[in-house]
């Protein structure tokens, strides 16, 4: 009898629900790991979040195999090769930790239904956020639909337990894993044991490397306890600094945590313990992505790209195919949202304050549709995260859940005056503009033409002029809304 822990977004062995309870029975525990060939053959051969899985998986089965056990890599469909590997190995109990992406939940129902039919057990645990589903309901019991008032309850609810660690202790001996006859080998089933296992090469899985490893983010669960370590210093200031994009303010470990490289409890157990402004504001980021992963648990249509507030499914969206090019080539000509898509592309990361910026110049300036954002920033981040991206998108959109009011619209010129007032952020991204004055940085078109010529003459003038596209955005808004909601 042996039982299986079936790793998904949650690349670690320290604090891990499901691998806890997997070693706790007491039976010796394999572990897989699955990729989708439905998730991964849409996807560009060069993606840096097939990278990041890679490495955090070598990190995973490097530790795995040294304690003896066997470790599982498949390609194929997990709805058939999961069951099968049950089959072929003897399981007779399937360990997982819940996704509520409705993708996931689809395929974990008909993993379940296959191995049931089989008579093999499945368990499944919360690990993914703090509270999930249902957990946090207001008085009617109904999903909250209001930030401040989930995260008055979320603060009333959490406690310590909430926050306990899973105990893995994968030194404990396993008698009789790497002594059992290894199933028999096909295409796409790579078994990794000591000495003698396989892993497969990111080109087996048909990619390339990216610039990933020469990013300064450290991979692994154990960069990921690296930038923690390095945030927990910096926690006091979050708060003050978690704005400017300049400033290293913010931790960094939003891949870690899509990827579960680094435990959200652990995470969170910080925030929470520790006194003061910044601790708390991070506590409420981190209550931010327990919202937005409940929203969409209760509402699985917002992943066909519905607006949360159905009235806005009706809202036109003059932008254009050739609008939305000059969006994603960072050609708009204000300098802010074009340093900030250049991060994007470069890096794989936007920072929060760019990505409501450049959210709301898309829809709202160039009038383009928020859903055409939304997925490019999905192919593009690689902490691409279903629920908070749906849910920052539709924020910026004002079509979502406790959205930014539409009659409210980022001007692109202040935002950039206020969150990057030197420039520092726009320089390093633009060199264009390195030369460009200080006063000139965040609205080059106004400097005197003779300037432009000097000072940056590669730069692009306006896509788009501000003040029009803002009168024409509220008329469209404003067609959709009860009348007296305005400004
Ligand atoms: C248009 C738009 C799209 C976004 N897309 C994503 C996405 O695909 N994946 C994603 O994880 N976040 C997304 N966010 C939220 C936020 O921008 C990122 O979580 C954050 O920038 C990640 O960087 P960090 O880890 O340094 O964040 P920090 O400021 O250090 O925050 C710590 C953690 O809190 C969580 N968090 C912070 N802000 C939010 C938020 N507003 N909503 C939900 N969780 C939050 C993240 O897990 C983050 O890693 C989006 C926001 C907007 C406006």
């Amino acid at each position: 009898m042996k039982v299986l822990c079936w790793f998904r977004r949650d690349l670690r062995h320290d604090d891990h629900a499901a691998l806890s309870a997997a070693l706790a029975s007491g039976l010796p525990v394999e572990g897989v790991f699955v990729f989708d060939p439905a998730l991964l053959t849409p996807l560009p051969r060069e993606d840096r979040r097939v990278e990041f899985i890679w490495f955090a998986l070598q990190e995973l089965v490097t530790t795995w195999t040294r304690s003896g056990r066997r470790f599982h890599i498949l390609y194929g469909q997990p709805e058939y090769s999961i069951p099968r590997l049950v089959h072929q190995c003897g399981i007779t109990a399937v360990y997982y930790n819940r996704d509520h992406d409705p993708v996931a939940l689809h395929r974990d129902h008909e993993v379940g239904q296959y191995l049931r039919k089989q008579g093999c057990n499945v368990y499944s645990f919360k690990d993914q956020t703090i509270f999930e589903h249902n957990e946090i309901l207001n008085s009617q019991g109904r999903p909250f639909a209001v930030f401040t008032a989930y995260r008055r309850a979320w603060l009333d609810r959490i406690g310590a337990s909430d926050l306990r660690t899973h105990p893995v202790d994968l030194a404990a001996p396993c008698p009789t894993c790497s002594d059992d006859p290894p199933p028999p080998s096909h295409p796409g089933h790579w078994v990794c044991l000591p000495g003698n296992g396989s892993f497969p090469s990111l080109s087996d899985l048909g990619f390339s490397a990216t610039n990933l490893t020469h990013l300064p983010l450290p991979l692994g669960s154990r960069g990921a306890q690296t930038l923690l370590n390095d945030f927990i210093e910096r926690m006091p200031h979050y708060h003050e600094r978690r704005d400017y994009p300049a400033l290293k303010g913010v931790s960094y470990l939003g891949a870690h945590l899509r990827f579960g490289t680094l435990s959200v409890r652990q995470f969170a157990y910080h925030a929470w313990s520790t006194p003061g402004p910044g601790a708390q504001t991070t506590l409420s980021e981190l209550i931010w992505r327990d919202f937005y992963q409940m929203i969409l648990s209760h509402r699985p249509d917002l992943a066909d790209g519905h607006c949360f507030l159905p009235r806005f499914d009706a809202l036109c969206y003059p932008g254009t195919p050739a609008d939305f090019e000059i969006w994603c080539s960072a050609h708009t000509g204000y300098p802010l949202v074009d340093a900030a898509l250049r991060q994007l592309h470069q890096t794989g990361y936007m920072h929060n304050r760019l990505r409501m910026i450049t959210a709301s110049f898309l829809t709202k300036d160039l009038q383009v549709d928020w859903r055409w954002g939304e997925a490019h920033f999905a192919r593009h981040l690689l902490d691409f995260d279903l629920a908070a991206n749906n849910g920052g998108w539709q924020w910026s959109a004002s079509t979502g859940c406790d959205a930014q009011p539409w009659f409210r619209l980022f001007n692109p010129v202040t935002q950039s005056e206020r969150f990057d007032a030197q420039g520092h952020f726009i320089r390093r991204y633009l060199p264009e503009l390195a030369d460009c004055p200080d006063r000139w940085i965040h609205a080059p078109w106004r400097m005197p033409a003779s300037s432009w010529a000097q000072w940056c003459p590669d730069y692009w003038p306006p896509c788009v002029d501000h003040a029009t596209a803002r009168l024409a955005t509220l008329e469209r808004y404003r067609a959709c809304s009860p009348s007296g909601e305005s400004t």
